[in-house]
């Protein structure tokens, strides 16, 4: 069978109307068998993040914030679906249950809590998402998604045991999506061994999708999103951006990792080592081309690629001791970096002193700054921007930079990473 997995994004069912539109591409759009894979609508997933208890203890204002949350999500089914919601309804209060029973075993395990917390965005989202495709009268299985991605317990990045996913891909949803034609699942999450629910790191409903492509042999997979398709900066930062066509799999899996947001880092190589083309499409304008992601010698067109990132911390880390930043206390502090699990952006290393950038989140200073400090002096500055340009010139370089300070930078042939002040 000929599978297509479609993601659909947070900002593309944000609202009653962006819900209308999303079925409408899934009803027109979508080529059958598909797997529809959904996200967490709007903002939800920031909401739920300020639901997690820190060190066991509940924000004060938590009644509030779920309050709001169940509010969004009400309002959105209100409009959706006039007199006839009282099953969507019940679907979701269940969901919205089991997250206030969540709520009251507050764990100490900030990762594992954030997980079975967070993870019910997506439970709602796709739930309504697909109550409302029936509803329009399009034929649909939801399906959990925790049953068929499997991954260790690794909280807030689940490691996927490929294997596993696999035989529960053959298992559970091929006969599924064969059978019914449409299947809707959701992005992000995971289900761990033990029966508990995992993450996949932010923004991981992308890589979800590619998991699912991967497993199924796809022969294609989109991503709806709010742009035009692949830009070579987000307009949120650039003015004049232009769209990128055809952008070869090498090329895509650098600009994730240098954290180009349009995609997650992890999801094109499961991609690629099936040769699957991945589009990139507007949800505003389906019937546009886009930009594909797919075996090809060379970025068309050719031109600079802007990557930006906010609110960088930047880590001065020197040994107490007088010794060389060598080896062994490379070792301990990238070994601190992955047990609290903080991702580093950027490193320069000097013979006593050894920087880091990386983006601003409480746990680098309630947990990293401490335990490096057993060992190191720290120092750091934080409100900085990590500008990273692929195809650089020096008067790109001049133009973006302007009259800000440069903390740190660091050029190869084809990349120029610079750290400024916003
Ligand atoms: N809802 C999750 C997030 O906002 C996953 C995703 O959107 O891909 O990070
Ligand atoms: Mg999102």
């Amino acid at each position: 069978m000929n599978y297509e997995i479609n993601k659909f994004g947070g900002a593309s069912v944000n609202s009653a109307s962006a819900v209308k539109n999303m079925a409408d591409i899934v009803e027109h759009y979508s080529h059958k068998p598909v797997v529809i894979v959904v996200s967490a609508m709007g903002k939800t997933t920031n909401s739920l993040e300020l639901l997690v208890p820190r060190s066991g203890v509940l924000p004060a204002d938590w009644k509030e914030t779920l309050a709001k949350v169940r509010d969004y999500h009400y309002g959105i089914i209100n409009e959706l679906f006039a007199n006839d919601s009282t099953e969507v309804e019940q679907k979701v209060e269940r969901l919205f249950h089991l997250l206030e029973e969540q709520l009251q075993q507050p764990s100490f395990d900030y990762n594992y809590s954030y997980d079975q917390i967070v993870s019910v965005g997506e439970l709602i989202s796709t739930t309504i998402v697909s109550e409302y495709l029936t509803y329009k009268g399009v034929a649909n299985k939801w399906m959990d998604v925790r049953s068929i991605v499997k991954t260790d317990a690794t909280y807030r990045e689940g490691r996927v045991d490929w294997e596993l996913t696999q035989s529960c891909v053959n298992k559970i949803l091929k006969p599924a999506v064969d059978e019914c034609g449409i299947v809707v699942t959701q992005g992000f999450i995971a289900g761990a061994m033990q029966g508990s629910t995992t993450t996949l790191g932010r923004e991981g409903s992308d890589y979800s999708a590619a998991i699912l492509a991967f497993c199924l042999e796809a022969e294609a997979m989109v991503i709806w999103k709010d742009v035009p398709g692949f830009l070579n900066a987000d307009p949120k930062f650039f003015s004049n951006t232009q769209k990128i066509n055809t952008i070869p799999y090498s090329e895509a899996i650098e600009l994730a990792y240098y954290g180009a947001s349009i995609i997650h880092p992890k999801t094109v190589k499961p991609l690629q080592n099936k040769e699957i083309p991945l589009y990139v499409k507007s949800f505003l304008a389906p019937q546009s081309e886009g930009s594909v992601i797919k075996t090809a010698t060379h970025i068309d067109p050719e031109t600079p690629l802007y990557i930006f990132k906010n609110n960088q911390v930047l880590l001065s880390i020197m040994p107490r001791d007088f010794s060389f930043i060598a080896e062994d206390n490379l070792q301990k502090i990238f070994g601190e970096f992955a047990e609290i699990g903080i991702k580093v952006n950027m490193i320069q290393n000097s013979a006593l002193s050894f920087s880091v950038c990386i983006d601003s989140h409480h746990l680098v200073f309630d947990k990293l700054i401490p335990s490096l400090q057993k060992d190191f002096h720290v120092r750091y500055n934080e409100g900085l921007q990590l500008i990273t340009i692929r195809y650089y010139t020096p008067e790109i370089i001049t133009e973006i930079v302007g009259h800000r300070k440069i903390y740190l930078e660091q050029h190869s042939r084809i990349t120029a990473q610079i750290i400024v002040d916003r």
